[in-house]
């Protein structure tokens, strides 16, 4: 990046605590600070990127050095506001590039001398979580007791990574996100007095973009600038590969309207055009995020829970997307899978009203056997699909589904027949599967990290492995079954987990034996078709679909 790309951040750098953008409450306080002359020692300011946390620093430490403060702002003819150029007594340092104990040591030899010009000799940190675990030992030292001349002021954008022995001894202020309207007016009134053309709808694309930061919008506006003469909205759709709002809102109110051919039609046109998915998705969310509270204003349950759901699984993808082919896929399956939902299954709201009317009077604290059985098994039932799905759609979220499904029932089915001894003995014949020179090579590198944390005499549990490996081994549970009938002699059902769903189960275990619950053995689902041939698979598929249909899962 060249320096021109700061050039309007740095222009319009605020220089009084009135041109901070933002902040009111912060800022309220430390003018408040210094009017009553009540200075801590240390104070430490938190935020996102570009709220402001630096500039309020460099401006809290003038106006606290200066003789004559008005209504909190700096004189500006006391020793300590001449010589603000140049002064000695505000140290800024920033703990990304300095991070070392060293420099900590300097500063603390250092505090010890009097301040040159001012009251207060007063150190800036910036990125303070940066520094090493020695230099927060040294700095603590000072913090601990500090000459009543020194004020430290720390920023971070990661304030979690701050000892608490740090914490404990500063003022925190929390910095916000700027909101849209705050960025916008800000924006504009820059643009105005650089004479930049720019049209209303570009400015609130840019405060969008900028997600609350006011150094990102300012760097948008600095390069629309330097290459368009007039700044439009589509100006910043092409040069930020985004997507309208006025797009959004189309597909949102397709989905509420059940439109599937408007949606399929976007996201066609979607594919033609460079966007950036993840600005896509934000925006999306923000949207339904925005119809659900009209929906709960307006007592529409039913929607207000639909897009709730929405909301919910457009998360879940985020971390899908990381790993996945196409972003873009993902995100329309979640939007075609619950408009077809509202059609087939009862609403939440319907299912609780089922319940209800199953058992009038609830048994406080204890689970109800009959119950519990019922969501056990309504959980093992695969969703009832619909036939004008996409293929793909159908294919991969049976797969998906048929997995998900079997991992409740194996794990259900482990801890009805669970063995500690059984687990000792499966641990030694898994590791002699992973040193056994015969497997297969890309069998071996999904096994090669797990670990066996739950055993039956059919079925083991591994774990230990990230999620995309769990995903893989899950995908090839045939393949590694029969290697391990191949090299041990028995058949064993596998199932892989990830560590965190591991625990859930887990705890549920715990929560349940204390329940008296008893786990029933569930029979396993089946298998869909996935397909070489389409037609023969789509037959296959409306065959499976039917016998799930119909069928339902038995508890023995
Ligand atoms: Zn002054």
């Amino acid at each position: 990046m060249t320096n021109d790309y700061k050039v309007l951040y740095r222009k319009y750098r605020p220089t009084t605590f009135d041109e901070i953008v933002g902040q009111k409450y912060s800022i309220a306080m430390l003018k408040n600070a210094v009017e009553n002359n009540k200075i801590s020692h240390a104070y430490i300011f938190t935020g996102p990127r570009g709220t402001g946390k630096t500039s309020t620093a460099k401006i809290f430490a003038r106006t606290i050095n200066c003789e004559n403060p008005k209504n909190g702002v700096p004189c500006g003819t006391c020793s300590s506001c001449i010589n603000n150029s140049n002064n000695a007594d505000i140290i800024e340092i920033d703990a990304a590039s300095n991070n070392g104990v060293d420099s900590i040591r300097e500063i603390i030899n250092n505090v010890k001398i009097a301040p040159t010009y001012s009251k207060y000799k007063i150190y800036i940190i910036d990125e303070v979580h940066e520094l090493s675990d020695s230099a927060f030992n040294a700095l603590l030292l000072t913090l601990e007791e500090p000459p009543s001349h020194i004020v430290f002021i720390f920023a971070t954008t990661d304030i979690e990574k701050v000892p608490i022995t740090i914490l404990s001894r500063c003022q925190r202020y929390d910095f916000k996100k700027l909101t849209n309207e705050e960025l916008k007016e800000h924006l504009k009134n820059i643009a105005t007095k650089e004479n930049i053309e720019i049209t209303d709808e570009a400015l609130e694309e840019i405060a969008y973009l900028a997600d609350g930061g006011c150094r990102d919008a300012l760097s948008i506006l600095n390069q629309l600038c330097t290459s368009n003469e007039h700044i439009d909205l589509d100006t910043v759709l092409n040069n930020y590969g985004s997507v309208s709002m006025a797009q959004i809102k189309n597909i949102v109110n397709a989905y509420i309207e059940n439109q599937y051919d408007e949606i399929k039609n976007i996201f066609d046109n979607i594919e033609k055009m460079s966007i950036d998915y993840k600005v896509f998705l934000k925006k999306l969310v923000d949207q339904f995020f925005q119809e659900s509270i009209h929906f709960k204003m307006n007592g529409n349950n039913e929607m207000y829970l639909k897009i709730k759901d929405t909301i919910f699984e457009f998360n879940d993808i985020i971390n899908k997307i990381n790993i996945n082919v196409d972003p873009f896929l993902l995100i329309f399956l979640v939007l075609i899978k619950n408009m077809e939902v509202k059609e087939v299954q009862p609403t939440n709201k319907e299912k609780e009203t089922i319940l209800e009317d199953k058992s009038p009077i609830k048994e406080e604290k204890t689970i109800d056997q009959e119950e519990a059985k019922e969501q056990i098994t309504e959980d093992v039932i695969p969703e009832k699909k619909e036939e004008k799905t996409t293929e793909v759609k159908e294919e991969k979220d049976l797969t998906n589904e048929y997995i998900e499904q079997l991992k409740k029932v194996r794990i259900n089915n482990c801890f009805a027949k669970a063995d500690k001894s059984i687990l000792l003995k499966s641990k030694e014949k898994w590791q002699s599967i992973k040193e056994n020179s015969s497997i297969d090579k890309e069998i071996e590198s999904i096994i090669i990290d797990t670990n066996t944390v739950l055993a039956s005499n059919e079925i083991h549990i591994i774990t230990d492995i990230q999620e995309s490996i769990v995903e893989l081994f899950n995908t090839h549970l045939e393949e590694i079954e029969k290697q391990y009938k191949d090299i041990v002699g028995e058949e064993i059902h596998f199932i892989a987990l990830t560590t965190e769903e591991w625990e859930e189960y887990k705890k549920d275990y715990v929560k349940k034996l204390k329940e008296k619950y008893v786990y029933h053995y569930l029979e396993e689902p089946l298998k869909p078709v996935v397909q070489d041939d389409k037609q023969e698979a789509k037959e296959n598929l409306e065959e499976v679909i039917s016998i799930f249909d119909k069928e339902k899962v038995e508890i023995k």
